[in-house]
């Protein structure tokens, strides 16, 4: 098998990037945009000694499944990977990346995973926007980067973000030639907007704009916060983000509010939030609320309870719990979401919860040497999962439920599988899809 060989292919299944599987002379072959069922002519673009990977060039079987992309960049850009699929079936795939991960790296044989609870209108959903921005023909550009590479992808309207996102970016990016604000190289580290990013609250429109910048000193940078709040008078809030750093990392740690104010508040359920700019917030509010619901259903809480909250950001699921609990111990590592934790507990009249700064692997072991115990455990790590050390204290303790909140099926399964082997048993999993 060679490159630019061309194959007749039955894809008989799919990868957990949504390639499309077959066999051509023997070999494993990875086509890209392929589905499951479908037989496919495919020009192969990389050949390695145990796999190949394969382009469809056209196709003899098209899946019933299969839908035309909404998005008119959506073969470019590295945002999307689903949209060739029908919501149906990317909610069936997604059920089966969670069975695989638990059967494979869990060792789970014959595990009951729900189905995945889809959104009803699976558009427009994300309520924060980061868009690189750099020079295209001659003049800047603001949008996602393409698959695998650092190349801006130029889109006039992305259909997952919400409109205003949209519109936030089009005009600063409209602006700033204009105005001689010079964009961010990243080859050279010479220039100085770096990325625009919004924050939406669906619940009252306010929109929080976070300029990324190499440095604060921004020429031009009253002009640019006038037209911004002229143009777009739901935005409240305009932040400067510094960030002098030469790598891939989007934000530095420095931030100064130039417009309106700190903070904007966004509503989930009956709660409300102060949302700040460098706090983790989930970026799809109508799916949380159905995330959070199952969590504090499988938290089976009768009101007498002690609940630790591990990893709980601005104290979302927190909140959430200490509706239903005596008492909830919130332990998040980021300071300034600790302190945005306690002021959102104040806002809605939350008495009983408490938040600890610091990595739940050391805060919750101190806790328990101190004599405090959970009897309900929930977790929300980030993709690389809970630290052992975590795991072991938690299996010690011996809550009488554990709910794990993952956002990342593989770490979730080696996780379970400690927890298993400690005698704790999966009592219910149930995926939510938080990015259609
Ligand atoms: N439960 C929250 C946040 C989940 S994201 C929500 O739903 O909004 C994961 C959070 O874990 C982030 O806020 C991150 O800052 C925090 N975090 C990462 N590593 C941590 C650690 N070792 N100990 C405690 N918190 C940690």
């Amino acid at each position: 098998m060679r490159k630019n060989d061309i194959y007749e292919i039955e894809i008989t299944g799919m990868t957990h990037e949504a390639m499309g599987v077959g066999k051509a002379d023997g070999m494993a072959v990875f086509v890209q945009g392929a589905i499951e069922g479908e037989k496919v002519i495919a020009k192969i673009i990389k050949v390695t000694r145990s796999y190949a990977v394969a382009r469809v060039e056209d196709w003899l079987v098209k899946s019933p499944e299969r839908r035309e992309p909404f998005c008119p960049v959506y073969k470019r850009c590295g945002g999307c990977s689903l949209q060739h699929m029908t919501y149906d079936m990317q909610l069936k795939f997604k059920q089966r990346v969670v069975i695989d991960n638990l059967e494979r790296i869990g060792g789970f044989k014959g595990i009951n995973v729900n189905p995945v609870i889809g959104m009803d209108n699976p558009m427009n959903y994300r309520n924060k926007a980061q868009y690189p921005v750099g020079m295209g023909d001659n003049r800047p550009v603001a949008g996602f980067y393409a698959r695998r590479s650092h190349d801006i992808i130029d889109s006039e309207s992305c259909g997952i973000q919400h409109t205003s996102s949209e519109k936030v970016k089009n005009t600063v990016i409209d602006i700033i030639k204009k105005l001689n604000i010079p964009v961010y190289n990243e080859k050279t580290g010479e220039g100085i907007l770096r990325h625009i990013i919004t924050r939406v609250s669906y619940s009252t429109g306010d929109i929080m704009v976070i300029l990324v910048v190499t440095k604060e000193n921004v020429p031009g940078l009253d002009k640019l916060i006038k037209i911004i709040a002229g143009e777009i008078p739901e935005v409240k809030s305009i932040v400067l983000n510094i960030n002098k750093r030469r790598d891939n990392v989007i934000l530095g740690d420095a931030v100064k509010t130039v417009y309106g104010t700190d903070t904007i508040t966004d509503k989930l359920g009956h709660l409300t939030f102060h949302i700040s700019p460098l706090s983790f917030y989930q970026v799809n509010p109508v799916q949380t609320v159905k995330l959070y619901q199952k969590a504090v259903e499988f938290a089976g809480l009768s009101g007498d309870e002690t609940v630790f909250d591990l990893y709980c950001g601005i104290g979302t699921i927190s909140l959430f719990l200490a509706e239903k609990a005596r008492e909830v111990i919130g332990v998040e590592v980021i300071p300034e979401a600790v302190e945005a934790a306690d002021k959102n507990a104040k806002l809605n009249n939350i008495a009983n919860a408490t938040f600890y700064c610091g990595e739940a692997e050391e805060v919750v072991p101190e806790l328990y040497k101190e004599g405090l115990k959970a009897d309900v455990v929930v977790v929300d790590p980030p993709r690389k999962g809970c630290d052992e050390k975590l795991l072991d204290t938690m299996v010690k303790m011996q809550p009488k439920r554990i709910v794990y909140v993952s956002c990342n099926p593989s770490t979730l399964a080696r996780d379970l599988k400690y927890l298993a082997a400690n005698n704790y048993v999966i009592r219910e999993v149930q995926p939510v899809d938080l990015f259609p």
